[in-house]
C-alpha cells in the first residue's frame, strides 16, 4: 500500500491535466472492475456490478499548481495559480514542470506576504531564450512532490490532497467481491477549481447514494483550526463544511455502520473548505450525498501530513458502507 501511496503521490497530475494519474489509476483497478470508461471531461468512471443499490463513490484526482503565462527578457517564467496556493509554504520551494524542468518559486519581495502576481519561477536560465527552449506559456508546473516517514504511522509530503482519497478507493476495490449494491467509483478532474468533475460524473451515473472521500482539516497542529478532528484518531464522517450539509439520514447510517464494525471514526463539523461532496449533491435532480475524510495537516503546503492508520481506517469503513447500506 505504501508502494502504491508513493507512485500515487509522484505521478504529477495538476487541475485539468489529469492524463498521467489517471492512466496510473485506471492500470491499477482495471482488473478488478466490470467495466470502465472516461467521461468527456476527463473523469475516470469504473463500476462493480450489483443488483442492489446503486453507490457511487469518488476522489478528485487532480492537485493544485501552476500554469506558465509570459516568460520574461531575463528567463523567468510568469506562472498563474491553479487552486488554493498557499505562498508561504510556496515561496522559495521547488517547483517542477509536466516535462521535468525543474525551478524555484520565487517571490519579488521578502518582506510581505508572497502573492500570486509576485512570484517568478527561476529554472535556472540565462535568457529568455534558454528558457523558452524548456518551458512553454501553457506548461504546468506542480510542487516537487515527496513522500516521507516520520514518527511512528505519519507521513508528510505532497500532494497527500487528494491522492490518498484514490488510494482507499484502490485499496478498496481490490478487496471488493461480488458485491450486493451496484457500485460506481468515480475518479474526478478538476475539483481543486471549483468541484467541477464530479457534476457530469454525478449526472452520468445518476447514484442513490455518493460519498467523496478527501483530506479534512485538523486541529492539532501549529495554526490549525479549532474543530474536533485529530490525525491519527480515524477518518472522519463529515457532517457540514462551507460547500455542503451531509445529508443526515446518510450520516446517521454511516455513523451506525462504523460502530457495527467497531471502526474508529471522527465527527467532522468544518466550517470552511470544500469538497466533490457539494457537486454530487446538487448535480441532476439531487442526490444523497456524504463524504469521507482523511484528517490532514498543513493541507495545500509542500508538507502535508496525514497518519497511515486513518487511511487504513478508510479503506474498511469504504468496504463495510458499500456491503450495509
Ligand atoms: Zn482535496
Amino acid at each position: 500500500m505504501i508502494e502504491l501511496l508513493k507512485k500515487l503521490m509522484l505521478t504529477h497530475g495538476v487541475s485539468g491535466r489529469e492524463d498521467k494519474i489517471r492512466e496510473l489509476i485506471r492500470a491499477q483497478i482495471e482488473p478488478y472492475c466490470d467495466e470502465i470508461t472516461v467521461d468527456p471531461v476527463g473523469n475516470l468512471i469504473a463500476h462493480i456490478k450489483g443488483e442492489g443499490k446503486k453507490i457511487m463513490l469518488g476522489a478528485h484526482m487532480d492537485e493544485i499548481g501552476y500554469f506558465a503565462t509570459h516568460i520574461t527578457e531575463k528567463g523567468f517564467i510568469k506562472v498563474s495559480p491553479i487552486g488554493g496556493i498557499n505562498y508561504l509554504s510556496g515561496a522559495f520551494s521547488s517547483v517542477v514542470s509536466e516535462n521535468g524542468v525543474y525551478g524555484v518559486l520565487a517571490p519579488t519581495k521578502t518582506d510581505e506576504l508572497p502573492k500570486a502576481d509576485s512570484v517568478y519561477i527561476d529554472i535556472g536560465a540565462k535568457s529568455k531564450r534558454q528558457a523558452e527552449n524548456k518551458v512553454k506559456v501553457g506548461d504546468f508546473f506542480v510542487h516537487t512532490p515527496s513522500v516521507k516517514r516520520l514518527l511512528g504511522t505519519r507521513y508528510v509530503g505532497r500532494p497527500f490532497d487528494d491522492r490518498v482519497g484514490c488510494l482507499v478507493l484502490i485499496e478498496a476495490i481490490k478487496e471488493i467481491k461480488n458485491p450486493k449494491n451496484d457500485l460506481y467509483f468515480v475518479f474526478t478532474v478538476q475539483e481543486e477549481v471549483g468541484c467541477k468533475g464530479a457534476r457530469p460524473a454525478t449526472y452520468t451515473v445518476e447514484p442513490d447514494i455518493a460519498i467523496a472521500l478527501d483530506v479534512t482539516r485538523t486541529d492539532d497542529k501549529i495554526g490549525s483550526d479549532t474543530l474536533n478532528v485529530k490525525i491519527g484518531d480515524g477518518p472522519t464522517i463529515k457532517i457540514k463544511d462551507a460547500s455542503v450539509i451531509c445529508s443526515h439520514e446518510l450520516v446517521v447510517k454511516m455513523r451506525e455502520i462504523a460502530k457495527a464494525n467497531n471502526i474508529k471514526y471522527q465527527d467532522e463539523m468544518l466550517s470552511r473548505g470544500g469538497t466533490d461532496t457539494s457537486s454530487m449533491q446538487i448535480a441532476r435532480r439531487g442526490t444523497r450525498a456524504g463524504a469521507i475524510s482523511i484528517p490532514c495537516g498543513f493541507i495545500h503546503t509542500n508538507n502535508e501530513m496525514i497518519d497511515i492508520n486513518d487511511v487504513r481506517g478508510a479503506i474498511k469503513l469504504v468496504k463495510a458502507l458499500v456491503r450495509e447500506l
